[in-house]
């Protein structure tokens, strides 16, 4: 848990840690809390990695809302954006129609951090956010760096899966997911660590 400040608030923000859930995947290549920054959304920029918003204040206090698919920023102005429609922009649209005067008030309300897009089984609209609201990312730099470090994991699914004597897929796949689940520093299921540990020890073996 960590308590930041930001240059142009009096609040204190609180990025607790991600709920171990199903629902939240962990954090790509090891990355963690602990390399997330807090900016405002008009300062995110291409390439950051979106972790956490934050709710209203309380006391001076602003507790993280954790995203459940960290995603790859891709901002960009109301005016801007790609989409060509969607939920999110129909609002903006229609707060918009309900009075001409907020016309001039949307690119200093509203900020897009991600367009959106298909995905499977439907359509994820944009990440529509006020333009000065409080954004954790961890920045493009840093994950980059991080991504540089990961090992590569298809090969070494392979390789170990005949190591491990895996004899059909559905053990192939549960290799993968340990060897992903304990690459990426998520959390793993009960009594899979010893295994998980004997994996990535090959790993390190594999990849020195
Ligand atoms: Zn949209
Ligand atoms: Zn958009």
């Amino acid at each position: 848990m960590r308590h930041i400040a930001i240059p142009d608030s009096h609040d204190i923000f609180v990025l607790g840690d991600r709920p171990a859930d199903d629902e939240y995947e962990p954090l790509p290549y090891g990355l963690t809390l602990d390399d997330a920054v807090i900016v405002r959304a008009y300062e995110v920029e291409r390439g950051d990695l979106v972790v956490a918003e934050f709710r209203d204040p309380v006391k001076g206090k602003r507790l993280a809302c954790h995203i459940p698919g960290p995603f790859r920023a891709e901002p960009h102005t109301f005016a801007n954006c790609p989409c060509d429609g969607c939920v999110e922009c129909d609002d903006v649209d229609a707060w918009t129609l309900a009075d001409h005067s907020r016309l001039a008030d949307v690119a200093i309300r509203f900020y897009c951090l991600a367009p959106a897009q298909d995905v499977l089984g439907g359509r994820e609209p944009c990440v529509m956010v006020y333009r000065n609201a409080p954004i954790a990312v961890i920045r493009e730099d840093a994950v980059e760096r991080a991504k540089a470090a990961a090992p590569e994991l298809e090969p070494l699914v392979g390789q170990l899966a005949t190591e491990f004597r895996a004899t059909d897929g559905g053990e192939l796949e549960t290799l993968a997911y340990l060897l992903r689940s304990a690459v990426m520093g998520g959390a793993l299921p009960d009594d899979s660590h010893r295994r998980a540990e004997q994996m990535l020890a090959r790993i390190e073996a594999v990849s020195a």
